[in-house]
């Protein structure tokens, strides 16, 4: 038998029943058991975790548990001052690319509108997704915790809320990405760029785009911008109006977050 003193930092507390959250939690397990498989066997994801100090000392995933140990567990982005403590990533999540599950529609065009490459796609499964993730080194989002407990899946994140706008909150929030909002660069319903369409281009695809253009609008728009994924031509109209106002509560829902600290 081995006997272990084990706690979780911060937001890893979402996972926990109340009982164990917040304090040392004296663990008896038989048999060898690596560090990972502990963490886990207590529903926490190892993707959330960030750094794990086994008696003071930074460990990586593989370290085989032993008698006595002292285990603590923190977060991804949890602002740590620890000499001497390597994270389990060299550069911790700072690829802002995503992969969002089928129940996250909603939050996918949000961060399009932002100007984040966020793949979507209403029928994958669990085995899809979490190889998009792992192949194209994209933070896979989810409300699902076991889909982030697959060995393949090393970026991933659980989105707590269940309300759109504050899902895109609180990516923004804790993935620290206020500052890589680039609004109305990206299309949102393909994930496609968006460029700014030059009636200098002429040709074809200038006034084939154009007939993709109400003529109520073209009588007094002389801006279009089209997405280079499906084609889809945007101009700053009424439904502009409706997107800007979206952008602006979200930058301003994060900018009151930031002064609050
Ligand atoms: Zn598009």
């Amino acid at each position: 038998m081995y006997r272990v003193t084990i706690r979780f930092y911060e937001e890893l507390n979402d996972f926990l029943p109340a009982a164990k959250r917040k304090r040392d939690i004296v663990h008896t397990f038989k048999g060898k058991r690596s560090v990972k498989d502990l963490v886990e066997s207590f529903g926490v994801p190892h993707v959330e975790v960030d750094l794990i100090l086994v008696n003071g000392r930074s460990v990586d995933f593989s370290y085989i548990v032993s008698d006595d140990d002292r285990i603590s567990v923190y977060p991804e982005f949890e602002t740590l001052d620890i000499q001497g403590a390597s994270r389990l990533r060299p550069e911790p999540l700072r690829d802002t690319r995503f992969v969002l599950d089928v129940h996250l529609g909603k939050l996918a065009r949000r961060l399009r509108l932002l100007g984040f490459d966020a793949d979507y796609e209403k029928d994958r499964d669990d085995d899809h997704l979490a190889r998009i993730s792992a192949e194209e080194k994209r933070v896979l989002l989810t409300r699902d915790r076991q889909l982030l407990m697959r060995r393949s899946v090393t970026r991933g994140f659980i989105v707590r809320s269940t309300d759109p706008a504050a899902q895109v909150t609180e990516v923004l929030e804790r993935l620290d990405l206020w500052s890589r909002c680039s609004p109305f660069t990206r299309c949102i319903e393909c994930n496609g760029i968006i460029g700014r369409l030059d009636p200098a281009d002429g040709g074809d695809d200038y006034s084939a785009a154009m007939d993709l253009v109400p003529p109520g609008v073209r009588s007094w728009c002389t801006e279009y911008f089209r997405c280079r994924g499906c084609g889809r031509v945007y101009w700053r109209g009424s439904h502009y109006d409706k997107l800007d106002r979206a952008v602006r509560e979200i930058m301003e829902a994060g900018k009151e977050r930031r002064d609050r600290y």
